[in-house]
């Protein structure tokens, strides 16, 4: 038995894998990754991978990165953890008055928490209190887009769009007002868009009209639904959206944890959109690909409905153990401090231009429907015939088709459903980025021409 086949069974003794049906995962050769360098990762059976998809968007400046390590080991040789609830510590303090420093003008409070769901569910509970202690206890309502995606837990789930992957936990949600997302190459309303007047956002607006005054915060995905399939919104579509929120006093809360810091070739997705969100949340490349840390940024104006004149007076009592680590908050201001002193900017934009002139190629394929891509980020979606407009069925799972493809030929992808999804490292070089693009055209290719009928692995491939 090779070194890889004897972990590979001990995972299936005891392991509950995330998004995986077990069954399935008996019978998958799934790599063991033994180690990380740069863009690539290295599996126990001496396979070597080049990471597409940043392990899950965070790894932004590649793995076993010298100054991340050496940030971490600093903080080590200190302290590996204290709690933030009644005492503080330099790092904590040290990345909020960088998130700040960099963040869009408006924010200036920082709450910490380890992921993307948690950070999302601060927003709405801040939001939330926010309106209760205002005096406008009737604004309790959420607005939140078709197709959106915030993460697992049961509040998060309740904003995002039901989907096979949640529409089991349905009564245990709350109901929220839902808005038709700008999905342009797929608009109902067939036609496009001039001068701004899109139909979506008519409808979002009567919805605005409707409950008014019972609205608490509409949460979007700023720019990009990255897990609803990586859909870009329209020029302008955010800017409209933020002075509508202006106009009738409804929070703008923007959900960067998969755009924020870097991943459009700006730090902030906002800030590509020329809008000033009330509450930012920021999760996955904070912690630089190593340790979990989110966090909710928000305006001063909302931190300050939360002073009260002793300890159950307004507080927020929200707070995890693990809150602000200390290794995590050290590791998040090295990874912000390597955005700056090794120009991440500047390759996230030249790779972007990389990555279009690949667009015409990938097009040519039968079963390339759409090649959506921003900064370093991109969605192919596969479809059966784009002629006529019929899907791949779910049951093909063509996007797992294609990663397996390409776990064949040395890259790890994990798609979202029919969309195969690109997002490798920040630092990834022009070479390796072309070794990547080549991979999936070839996976696509290999796919397409003959499917895999054999029941792929995961049932589910969100995230
Ligand atoms: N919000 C967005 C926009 C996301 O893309 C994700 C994860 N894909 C989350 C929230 C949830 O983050 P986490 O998985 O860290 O809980």
């Amino acid at each position: 038995m090779s070194l890889g086949d004897e972990w590979r069974k001990r995972d299936r003794r005891v392991l509950w894998h995330p998004f995986t049906q077990h069954n399935l995962w008996e019978r998958e050769e799934f790599p063991v990754i033994e180690r990380g360098e740069g863009v690539y990762l290295y599996a126990l059976d001496g396979n070597k991978y080049i990471d597409g998809v940043s392990s899950l968007w965070v790894s932004a400046h590649g793995h076993n990165h010298p100054v991340l390590n050496q940030a971490i080991m600093v903080q080590l040789s200190r302290i590996a953890h204290s709690t933030f609830l009644g005492l503080s510590h330099r790092p904590g303090i040290e990345l909020a008055e960088e998130l700040i420093r960099i963040a869009p003008e408006r924010l200036s409070r920082v709450f910490y928490s380890e992921n993307g769901a948690s950070a999302v569910e601060i927003a709405l509970k801040i939001a939330f209190q926010y309106w209760q202690q205002k005096g406008e206890k009737q604004r309790n309502k959420f607005i939140c887009f078709e197709n959106a995606y915030h993460g697992d837990t049961v509040g998060a789930m309740s904003l995002s769009a039901v989907s096979i992957f949640n529409q089991i936990y349905k009564p245990l949600m709350f109901e929220v007002l839902r808005a038709p997302t700008p999905v342009c190459h797929r608009c109902p309303e067939e036609k496009s868009c001039k001068d701004q007047e899109w139909e979506c956002f008519a409808k979002l607006k009567e919805i605005v009209d409707k409950h008014n005054l019972e609205i608490a915060g509409i949460f979007i995905e700023p720019m990009v639904q990255c897990a609803g399939g990586m859909i870009i919104q329209p020029k302008g579509y955010l800017k409209a959206l933020e002075t509508l929120c202006r106009e009738y006093g409804i929070l703008f809360i923007a959900d960067e944890v998969a755009v924020g810091l870097g991943r459009l070739g700006k730090m902030f997705a906002s800030e590509l959109g020329f809008v000033q969100p009330d509450i930012l949340v920021l999760g996955k490349a904070l912690g630089a690909g190593y340790l979990p840390i989110a966090a909710t940024l928000t305006t001063e104006e909302i931190f300050s409905a939360f002073l009260g004149k002793h300890h159950s007076d307004k507080t927020f009592f929200h707070g995890h153990t693990y809150t602000a680590n200390p290794l995590a908050c050290a590791v998040a201001i090295a990874g912000l401090k390597l955005m700056k002193d090794e120009k991440r900017l500047d390759n996230v934009q030249a790779r972007a231009k990389q990555i279009e002139k690949w667009v015409p190629k990938f097009n040519q394929l039968e079963t390339v429907f759409r090649f959506s891509h921003l900064g370093l980020l991109a969605g192919i979606e596969l479809m059966k015939d784009k002629t006529t407009l019929e899907e791949f069925p779910a049951e093909e799972m063509i996007g797992f088709q294609v990663a397996r493809a390409a776990r064949k030929r040395g890259a790890i992808l994990r798609p979202l459903g029919n969309v195969v999804v690109l997002m490798p490292p920040l630092i990834i070089s022009e070479s390796e980025l072309d070794e990547l693009m080549e991979i999936t055209f070839e996976s696509i290719k290999d796919v397409s021409k003959g499917r895999d009928t054999a029941l792929p692995v995961q049932m589910n491939n969100k995230k």
